[in-house]
């Protein structure tokens, strides 16, 4: 397998490829999406297959930029079931934000950029959001066992939003 770390698209045997559409992701906005809007492709993801054993494993996301209203598009995020198993990621293209909240609703948001590495506890829900208007490309790594929580974020959402503001970027509240 290989990796463009321009791009974030992996090729070869046996890579694992996934795609959400801004249909797929609708209720996460605060405002609904135009029906028109929901054949858009939000993010994609490239990374090697799960194995029959505990493992580490490694992925990239491509998450293009767009806004629904005020607010940039997103990654939909998730708990680890296991606190204990954290995430690596570094951002290999684009500009973004990295918006972290644990189960008792502290909330931390990191800049991503070129470069930038990111160190997840995995205490913390991850979701991230592309605030620049190219794609937002990222490479994670994680333990197979860490569990993903997606349901409590489908249910209670994130405890903030990023809206745009001139040029930028803010935090803003439900
Ligand atoms: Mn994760």
């Amino acid at each position: 397998m290989r990796v463009d770390l321009q791009t974030g698209v992996w090729t070869g045997e046996g890579v694992l490829t996934g795609r959400r559409t801004l249909g797929d992701l609708a209720h996460l906005f605060a405002e609904p999406p135009a029906e028109t809007d929901r054949g858009q492709v939000v993010y994609e993801t490239y990374g090697v297959p799960e194995g029959d054993h505990p493992d580490v494993l490694m992925a990239t996301t491509v998450l293009y930029p767009g806004r629904v209203g005020a607010e940039f598009w997103m990654t939909r995020g998730h708990f680890h079931t296991n606190p204990a198993r954290g995430e690596m990621c570094v951002t290999l293209a684009g500009s973004g934000v990295l918006l972290l909240a644990d189960r008792e609703g502290k909330v931390a948001t990191e800049t991503m950029g070129p470069g930038s590495v990111h160190r997840i506890d995995g205490a913390f829900a991850h979701r991230t959001v592309n605030v620049g208007v190219s794609p937002l490309v990222f490479l994670v790594s994680w333990m197979s066992d860490c569990g993903h929580d997606y349901e409590s974020i489908e249910r209670y959402g994130f405890p903030v939003r990023i809206g745009a503001q001139g040029d930028g970027w803010r935090i803003r509240g439900l």
